[in-house]
């Protein structure tokens, strides 16, 4: 199976932490999001089909109100060791950013998913520690010119849907689900695993005993109290992803 084949054509595994993977390794229906700071802040929904991870960037976040559609568009297939990864991958590198584990679980798809690929539309229930009920995605046409299937993310009506008067889950509920890091401590973190030919354990134990010449500057280890942005920063020089 050649599934990965895009996912490991983007990237240069010298380079980025991101795990290479392999496929088929697993046979269930687990379920992430990951939030991304990359070009734009983004959340990539990723959903387990026969050993990798179907994704979908949701640009605006999934909302939990039924009638908000949240644009969903059909990324490359992802390995499923890919659910573990939060960190940081380099600015040069593709889908260069931060990423955090922002929800996980399990996805139940109500149909035959094999089918519901082809024709372009999901019913599943997602068991996740926010995100909880019945979802749709459904695809939409392609128009021309654009590279990427266009698919919306949709809320079912359900016990787990909101009003539009609720607040946004997505302020709500910030934080990572793994780790409980904000988006600032995961990005303030990346000198511990990044940039470097050590291992992740080494560079770990390098970061415990203080910073040194090659360690962490002042200015890039974490704040205590760091601000939350509110609004996704429009940043230039990297490469969605
Ligand atoms: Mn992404």
């Amino acid at each position: 199976m050649a599934a990965l084949r895009t996912y490991w054509k983007k990237r240069d595994f010298g380079k980025t932490a991101e795990p290479r993977g392999k496929t088929g390794r697993k046979k269930g229906f687990g379920y992430v999001i990951q939030k991304h700071d990359a070009t734009r802040l983004h959340y990539d929904l990723r959903l387990e089909l026969d050993g990798v991870m179907l994704s979908w960037a949701v640009t605006r976040g999934p909302s939990l109100v039924p009638g908000e559609k949240r644009l969903a568009i059909h990324v490359e297939d992802h390995p499923i060791e890919y659910n573990k990864f939060e960190g940081t991958i380099p600015e040069d590198q593709y889908g260069g950013g931060t990423v955090m584990v922002w929800d996980r679980g399990t996805w139940t798809p109500e149909h035959d998913p094999h089918k519901g690929m082809q024709k372009g539309h999901l019913d599943f229930e997602l068991h996740g520690e926010k995100l909880n009920g019945h979802w749709h995605l459904v695809r939409m046409r392609k128009r021309p010119g654009e590279r990427q299937e266009p698919w919306l993310l949709i809320k079912a009506t359900d016990e787990f849907a909101g009003k539009k008067s609720d607040p946004d889950i997505l302020e709500e509920m910030p934080d990572s689900a793994a780790s409980g890091r904000s988006m600032d401590e995961i990005a303030t973190d990346k000198k511990r695993i990044w940039h470097s030919n050590k291992s992740a354990k080494e560079q770990s134990k390098a970061a415990k005993a203080g910073p040194t010449k090659s360690g962490p500057t002042k200015a890039a280890r974490p704040r205590a109290r760091a601000p939350r942005r509110k609004a996704p920063a429009k940043r230039s020089g990297k490469k969605a992803g």
